[in-house]
């Protein structure tokens, strides 16, 4: 049977027929615009401001009629359609004798390859740039906006990658599965099929050259796409399915494993809106909170006071039900943050990031942390802070006593190959580490965990990340000391038996991915969590450590 394979990102099965996302406009269309009399430049701005102020209006629109992440990259996206900056920069080349289309693509170009400069989180906004010049040309040569179709039956999106506007309108009752060909599984693709618990496949090769109306199987557990399967065995895997999905549906915590060993889930956390929303699913409290997403778009580092009262807003939610551990400012590379990320670094990922910003600003860290303690006190939710990006034990003592002396428990995150292989040193200074996946993978494996082309790479599975994690985990049990997984590993319910396995005693993740991690857990002892974990060390890439440890634990 012909195949497609790709990287799992959401687990499921989803059998319907492809429908194919169009993304280009109509050459015809193109050219009978271009043949037309050229408008002179305010003519042709004034041309481009209406088109532009159209699709942000549909984005405005949609976020309008959708919620949470989905509404949220919408209005995104609707900013960045009527952005000043890229108006001046199509105005420049049209004042330069540039005719309107090719004027639009210059400009959007130049914006593209000054966040594929900035890397990270940016770099994954070129494709909302390249969606706004298809959507804003398609208004000027007179065609209706491109993207996903209606479907009329429930079809198997398929598409080389999907913007945020694309994914954020979707029916799940009309849409069943995603299948890309580019994207990690840190794409909006991922997270938006994760918030809808579509079952979801990206870095497909191949998927785009399916034909649309046929029928496809998705299993966003293995990767692969069966082509024309037989129709009762599609059926029956879907049904089957079906059943396993409503058993996790009802899963009400806490974690344990099936001989009752517990394993702590938690949340990760944005805000108080997110917080107060993951206090609703079955977790023992927040892993990780990240506090740099409070202040994207702050020009001016908040008072100490206003700091307070945001961390605050997190905490409550928790207030009686467990710990919230707090991470300090992760500012830089894919998070800039105005008032902390220093300008003009050659490699920002390797730059000063994270804990790194207060070498040269140690008021930075001081203050939050002064605003972390005040909303501890305010709240007396159990408060445990750590820092992210550290590398020396060093960094470790020093961080660890600025927040002991405030009365609070003190850690610090594994994202950097060097704290994993000293992990039994940093314990000695530190009351608990976080694992961070995807940082320790982007790292371990030299490769941007945002670059849709190495997502083979940027793959916790790899047995090198496999290594490190279980090295942390290792040092923790000597020590008696809990070691935490808040990467996106730990929403993976099968990587989750292995870590388990391997002796990590927490998992943090989104609210979304706990029943799933949870029920996962519950079906499998502590002896075949360890075997799963040796199993995984001993595979030689991450398709043999998946396959190895599926067979354990869904045995
Ligand atoms: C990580 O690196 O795994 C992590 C949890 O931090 P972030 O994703 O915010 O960089
Ligand atoms: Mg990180």
């Amino acid at each position: 049977m012909l195949t497609v394979t790709g990287t799992p990102v959401v687990p499921g099965l989803a059998h319907g027929p492809v429908l194919l996302v169009r993304t280009e406009i109509s050459a015809a269309a193109v050219a009978a615009f271009e043949a037309a009399p050229a408008l002179d430049p305010e003519d042709a701005l004034a041309a481009y401001d209406q088109a532009a102020s159209l699709v942000a209006e549909g984005f405005e629109k949609r976020a309008a009629e959708g919620s949470g992440a989905a509404a949220e990259v919408l209005t995104a996206s609707a900013g960045l359609a009527r952005d000043k900056g890229l108006r001046g920069a199509v105005r420049k080349q049209l004042r330069a004798g540039t005719s309107l289309l090719p004027a639009v693509h210059a400009a959007i170009e130049q914006f593209a390859s000054v966040f594929e400069q900035m890397g990270g989180l940016m770099a994954e906004r070129v494709t909302d740039l390249r969606d706004i010049e298809r959507r804003v040309t398609a208004r000027l040569v007179g065609e209706s906006e491109p993207g996903v179709p209606v479907p009329d039956v429930p079809s198997v999106l398929v598409a080389e990658d999907l913007a945020p506007a694309d994914t954020a309108g979707l029916d799940p009752r009309l849409v069943v599965a995603l299948v890309t060909e580019k994207g990690g599984p840190t794409s909006h693709t991922a997270i938006i099929a994760r918030q809808l618990g579509l079952p979801c496949i990206v870095g497909a090769q191949g998927a785009q050259d399916l034909a649309a109306g046929v029928r496809v199987l998705v299993d966003g557990a293995s990767g692969v796409v069966e082509v024309e399967p037989d129709a009762d065995h599609a059926a029956k895997r879907v049904a089957d399915d079906k059943a396993v999905r409503a058993e996790v549906e009802s899963w009400t915590g806490p974690g344990h494993t099936a001989d009752g060993e517990p394993v702590k889930l938690l949340a990760n956390v944005a805000d108080g809106e997110s917080s107060a929303r993951s206090a609703e699913a079955p977790v023992q409290g927040v892993g990780l909170f990240r506090t740099e997403l409070s202040f994207l778009n702050r020009t001016e580092e908040p008072s100490v006071e206003e700091q307070a009262q945001i961390y605050a807003d997190v905490l409550r939610p928790f207030a009686g039900r467990g710990h919230v551990v707090v991470r300090t400012l992760d500012a830089g590379s894919d998070k800039p943050i105005a008032f902390a990320t220093h300008e003009g670094e050659e490699n920002p990922a390797l730059g000063v990031r994270g804990l790194r910003l207060a070498f040269d600003n140690p008021g930075l860290l001081e203050r939050q942390l002064d605003g972390i303690a005040r909303a501890a006190e305010e709240t007396g939710v159990e408060t445990w802070v750590m820092a992210p990006m550290v590398a020396t034990v060093a960094e470790a003592a020093g961080f660890a006593e600025r927040v002991r002396e405030r009365g609070l428990k003190a850690g610090v995150m594994v994202e950097v190959p060097s704290a994993a292989l000293l992990a039994h040193r940093m314990l000695e200074v530190v009351d608990f580490l976080s694992i961070g996946t995807n940082d320790l993978t982007q790292y371990a494996m030299a490769a941007d965990r945002m670059a849709t082309d190495l997502a083979h790479l940027t793959d916790p599975w790899q047995p090198a990340v496999l290594q490190l994690i279980a090295i942390t985990a290792h040092a923790g049990a000597e020590a008696g000391k809990p070691v935490g997984v808040c990467g996106e590993a730990a929403a993976d319910p099968l990587l989750a038996c292995a870590l388990v396995g391997m002796g990590v005693t927490s998992l943090s993740m989104a609210a979304a991915a706990v029943k799933p991690v949870g029920a996962q857990i519950g079906h499998v002892t502590r002896a075949q969590c360890e075997e799963a974990a040796e199993a995984a060390l001993a595979a030689t890439d991450p398709g043999e450590a998946r396959d190895a440890v599926r067979r354990i634990v869904l045995a």
